[in-house]
């Protein structure tokens, strides 16, 4: 559940820009990966394909063993800014995916309450996303994607936006979340100091064309908060 997988992958946007090229890249079941390397090296792209977002040019790629087609509740998407909907209060920008999905409210209902108070936002319901701090947005935002119960994270520069103090209770975070819920996580970050406080290993990408250029496994112990 939860694994990655691409080989020999290539993307080509139109236009001709070559993004990436056989890229041979593997995300094992709980395994908490960072994408690192510079602006324009292809993090984003690989993302966005095995989000659904985008369709591969040349390769293979899947998500539990089956090829990608589209977007899909087994994959949690976190991007830099939230984009909640900005009419709708916490409460109700994180039950709308549940509802969409016509979950059943005795389900999404305990499990929205559940994920909201793990992640520090039980008493900001009623709150709507412009009265919330970018932090606090932030974490609507990983709200949101939990809800659905995916079975990997995808984040893209998570906390990019964010001030330093913010960002370190944000990766805290995050890694309580992951260590409790043992999903997959793949984490993109032109940060280095970002990448090896959280992940497992790092795999550093270099651009023109884009491409996997080191695989660093993390050996050692993370903090505890
Ligand atoms: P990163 O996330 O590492 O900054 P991206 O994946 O966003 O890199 O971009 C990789 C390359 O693909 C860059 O050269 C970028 O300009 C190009 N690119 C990204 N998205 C598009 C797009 N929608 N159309 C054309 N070119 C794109
Ligand atoms: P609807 O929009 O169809 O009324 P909701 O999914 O918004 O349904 O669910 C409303 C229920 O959600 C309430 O009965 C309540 O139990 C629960 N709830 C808990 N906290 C909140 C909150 N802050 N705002 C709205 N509903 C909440």
């Amino acid at each position: 559940m939860g694994t990655i997988q691409f080989s020999l992958a290539s993307k080509t946007y139109p236009g001709g820009v070559l993004a990436l090229e056989n890229v041979d890249f593997t995300v094992g079941e709980g395994e908490f990966v960072a994408l690192l390397g510079p602006s324009g090296c292809g993090k984003s792209t690989l993302l966005n394909l095995i989000a659904g977002f985008e369709k591969l040019s040349g390769g293979q790629m899947s998500f539990n063993g089956d090829a990608v087609a589209k977007p899909g509740p087994d994959r949690g998407v976190v991007f830099q800014e939230a984009s909640l909907l900005p009419w709708l209060n916490v409460w109700e920008n994180v039950v709308f995916g549940p509802k969409v999905q016509k979950t059943p409210r005795d389900i999404y209902e305990p499990r929205a309450r559940e994920i909201l108070r793990i992640m520090g936002l039980e008493a900001f319901h009623e709150a709507l996303p412009v009265q919330l701090s970018g932090g606090m947005r932030q974490r609507v935002g990983i709200a949101r994607a939990l809800v659905m119960q995916p079975k990997a994270l995808l984040m893209d520069e998570p906390f990019g936006a964010l001030d330093a103090q913010t960002r370190l209770s944000m990766q805290e975070l995050l890694l309580d979340i992951w260590q409790s819920l043992k999903t997959t996580v793949l984490f993109v970050t032109h940060d280095i100091d970002e990448a090896i406080l959280l992940a497992d290993r790092v795999c550093v990408m270099t651009a023109r064309p884009g491409r996997i250029t080191r695989e660093i496994p993390i050996d050692i112990p993370r903090p505890r908060s």
